[in-house]
């Protein structure tokens, strides 16, 4: 690991468990402090801030409610004592609700609520404090460019999401801030390891990726933390497949 994010701060939301909690380790390693999102599992967010050898601090706060931006805010300026904010990465999300047919209006709006307005409102009440050469980076999902009908509305909040990421890094380029998204396919982690144990349903997913097995946090982590480096600056507004090729053709 490089040290290439040395002195700098990430917000990572969701970061209690799975893809969120290694996107925090994979920064930490690179030497940024974390800032540690949970909703509900506090004890999942300081095992992540143990693991990075709590260099960074916890957030406790639901997103998808109204007045979730103010919350965060007010808990990452404590943290940050003064400093900017470098790295933003809108990881939280809620679960698929199922296809149309047994969606419920309430789900919708909570689906929205959660992977789109929460994001986008974290980003405009944190833009005062993110750096000039801020990044933010969201998790998509490849759920944007693989019809599956149990997916409709999550899907459309993935695609809620990527064109957020598209506009804003036009607006934000002129401050040097980049925006960018990261797809990820079926991902294992601890947290949903009980589904990928479905008979049947490993292999059909490994024999349509072209990569030839699951994805881990791990994996899209890697993605994450380079979109979030220094490295990264001259890429905005795109959307960085992380899925080992799922779904990527025929054969
Ligand atoms: P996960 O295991 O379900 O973890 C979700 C995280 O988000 C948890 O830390 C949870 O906090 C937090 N969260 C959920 N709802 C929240 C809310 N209303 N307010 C605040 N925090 C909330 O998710 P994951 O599988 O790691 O997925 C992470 C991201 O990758 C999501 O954006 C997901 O859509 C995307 N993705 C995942 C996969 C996959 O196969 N895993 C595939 C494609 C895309 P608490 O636990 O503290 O409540």
């Amino acid at each position: 690991m490089t040290d290439s994010m040395s002195g700098r701060v990430a917000l990572v939301t969701g970061a209690s468990r799975g893809i969120g909690r290694a996107i925090a380790e994979r920064l930490a390693a690179a030497g940024a402090e974390v800032a540690v999102h949970y909703h509900r599992d506090k004890a999942g967010a300081e095992e992540t801030l143990a693991r990075i050898g709590g260099r960074g601090f916890v957030i406790g706060a639901e997103l998808g409610v109204h007045g979730d931006a103010d919350e965060v805010h007010e808990q990452l300026s404590v943290g940050l004592a003064g400093r900017r904010l470098d790295v933003l990465v809108n990881n939280a999300a809620a679960q698929p609700a199922g296809p149309i047919g047994t969606d419920t209006e309430a789900a919708f709006d909570r689906l929205m609520a959660v992977n789109v307005r929460a994001p986008y409102f974290l980003i405009q009440r944190l833009l005062p404090v993110l750096a000039d050469d801020g990044r933010i980076v969201s998790i998509s999902s490849v759920a944007t460019r693989m019809a599956n009908p149990v997916q409709t509305s999550f899907a459309m909040t993935k695609g809620a999401l990527e064109t957020m990421t598209r506009t804003l890094a036009q607006e934000l380029g002129a401050r040097g801030v980049t925006v960018n998204a990261v797809a990820p396919g079926a991902t294992r982690t601890e947290a949903n390891g009980a589904f990928f144990e479905t008979p049947g349903l490993t292999e059909l997913i490994v024999g349509q990726t072209a990569l030839g097995r699951l994805g881990s946090g791990e994996d899209v982590a890697e993605a994450v933390a380079f979109l979030a480096s220094p490295a990264a600056r001259w890429i905005t507004g795109q959307v960085v497949d992380a899925s080992g090729g799922l779904h990527l053709g025929v054969g």
